[in-house]
């Protein structure tokens, strides 16, 4: 694929002003006056053309799949009246609600739309009269219903996900940017949830669609995603860390949401370490947290857990668990793990001995010289007569004119005061060999001969 494929929709009509600015944080409809546009109705016959759709075809099952998306969303009423047609014209504004492939539209960059004709009345009410769903033809598609990985952005793009996204224009939602959503407007949209990379709609579009058409009962369904919010207005899948260490903590982002019709005050989530990326609290434990989700609602938090210092190095995935312990009765109880969509390799921490830092896994008898021992009569290279005079007592003859030494008991290191050169070492010691003629101060080893303005017969002091 060329970089970012756009799914569209385009209004037919201009009857209507559209209330197209940006959408709040939520799903979002377009109005006539006050009237949200929708079919006013909970059964709308749609007709996926016999051609491009054959009896037991792959293309087929992926657009049953996006139907049934929409059909199994937690809590809805609305519903498609699917009625697969061999009819040999079909066209915009026949009043038919069509489904078909073609090449032949003006796609730009789009890998799919939805054609769309609202109608406003006069006295403020809006419906929808028509919508026909096409896809492009000219890219390529895999018909999956359950993706073996979690889809990326490029070619082939999957039709029952980008489906339930014309789907979902069909009966009225705008596209989505601000929130993890199927109705995001870049491929691959809010991408798929679960171990099963299961083609489902996300939280806040299954509300939208509970709005427009209300909510039958009580359904909840809390589920884990590999996918968040890369930038304001996309989505993506989140990576892992690249590396973590045995005994060691580690941090990773993780995405859940909540379908269901109700607010969920509390969310249990376990992180887990896995050698594949089917996720089960079989797993290798790492650690936990609570959570409250609103109907509705989708979250990016990042969780932290700690490897098992005894943790065979090798290459893992890092997942999580929604609701683990099962507290939570759900419609759907397959899409609560996931794993990250990259590997993370896990090594022992290999510490560096004689780097001069004492680092986690050393220690004074597997690395004196990093980890010294102060008091063992042994100066070490990260000790020092001011860190450890017991290790390092001042010696003498080292060059180095430590506390304690000076010109008159170590002329060698501290230099030879009183010879009137001011050696290294003597600055503060021996202000006769140091002293500084201008400083107005009459110091040893200055006169009024070698320094009359420090050392000036009073009254002729310049
Ligand atoms: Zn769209």
């Amino acid at each position: 694929m060329q970089s970012k494929k756009v799914i569209r929709r385009f209004p037919s009509t201009l009857l209507l002003a559209l209330a197209v600015g940006s959408p709040a944080a939520a799903y979002d409809y377009n109005h006539c006056v006050g009237d949200r546009i929708d079919w006013g109705r909970t059964t709308v016959d749609i007709y996926p053309h016999s051609g491009p759709f054959p009896f037991g075809s792959a293309k087929r099952s992926a657009l049953e799949a996006a139907f049934a998306g929409w059909h199994n969303a937690p809590g809805t009423q609305f519903r498609y009246n699917v009625i697969y047609d061999n009819s040999p014209t079909l066209y915009f504004g026949d009043g038919k609600n069509s489904v078909f492939t073609t090449r032949d539209y003006d796609w730009g960059d789009a890998i799919a739309v939805t054609l769309w004709d609202p109608q406003c009345y006069w006295w403020g009410w809006g419906d929808l009269k028509e919508t026909d769903v096409i896809f492009n033809d000219n890219v390529t598609w895999s018909f999956e219903v359950n993706p073996s990985s979690p889809p990326s952005p490029f070619s082939p793009y999957n039709f029952a996900l980008v489906g339930i996204h014309e789907l979902g224009h069909a009966f009225g939602l705008n596209h989505q940017l601000s929130t993890i959503a199927t109705m995001n407007d870049i491929y691959p949209i809010g991408g798929t949830l679960g171990n099963y990379n299961s083609v489902q709609p996300h939280s806040d579009d299954v509300y939208g669609n509970r709005v427009g058409y209300g909510t039958c009962c009580t359904q909840r369904d809390v589920y884990a995603s590999t996918y968040t919010s890369t930038s304001q207005t996309t989505t993506g899948r989140i990576p892992g860390p690249s590396q973590a260490y045995a005994g060691s903590s580690v941090s990773f982002q993780f995405s859940i949401g909540n379908r269901g019709t109700t607010n969920e005050g509390s969310v249990r989530v376990q992180y887990y370490l896995s050698t594949d990326r089917f996720i089960s609290t079989s797993d290798t434990y790492l650690g936990a947290a609570t959570f409250s989700m609103s109907s509705g609602g989708t979250s990016t938090f990042t969780a932290t857990g700690v490897i098992p210092a005894n943790q065979q190095s090798g290459t893992y995935y890092l997942g999580w668990v929604v609701d683990p312990l099962g507290s939570i009765p759900e419609v759907d109880e397959s899409n609560n793990a996931v794993a990250l969509v990259s590997p993370t390799l896990v090594t022992q921490y290999s510490s560096v001995c004689g780097n001069r830092v004492c680092e986690s896994g050393e220690s004074a008898s597997s690395c004196l010289d990093d980890c010294p021992i102060c008091g063992d009569s042994i100066c070490g290279p990260v000790e020092s007569s001011s860190s450890c005079p017991n290790d390092c007592p001042v010696v003498c003859g080292d060059s180095i004119c430590s506390s304690g030494e000076d010109s008159f008991n170590c002329p060698g290191d501290c230099g030879t005061c009183g010879n009137f050169d001011c050696d290294p070492g003597e600055d503060y010691s021996c202000p006769e060999d140091c002293a500084i003629c201008g400083n107005f101060v009459c110091e040893p080893g200055e006169d009024p001969f070698s320094c009359s303005s420090d050392c000036c017969v009073p009254g002729e002091c310049q």
